[in-house]
């Protein structure tokens, strides 16, 4: 995959960024628990072909749909 084209890539449905797993071949959204296939180097980027994630893949946090919102304290752990 060419990270310009990588970097390019957002999430059809909440516009955020997606995650590459180059062993998956997937390209992932943690807020909607979507995980779009690539075929032959090709992003896939349709809800109805993408996979749904487990639940421990997910992030607990609320979808990033509201720009600007405050993300409160960052880090953790
Ligand atoms: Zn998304």
């Amino acid at each position: 995959m060419d990270k310009e084209l990588l970097a390019m890539l957002v999430c059809p449905l909440c516009n955020g960024k997606l995650k590459y797993d180059r062993e998956a071949q997937e390209l992932r959204c943690h807020y909607d628990g979507l995980a779009y296939p690539i075929q032959e180097g090709i992003p896939v980027m349709l809800p109805e072909e993408a996979r749904a994630m487990d639940a421990d893949e997910k992030l607990p946090n609320s979808p990033g749909r509201t720009p600007g919102s405050s993300p409160g304290h960052s880090g953790g752990a």
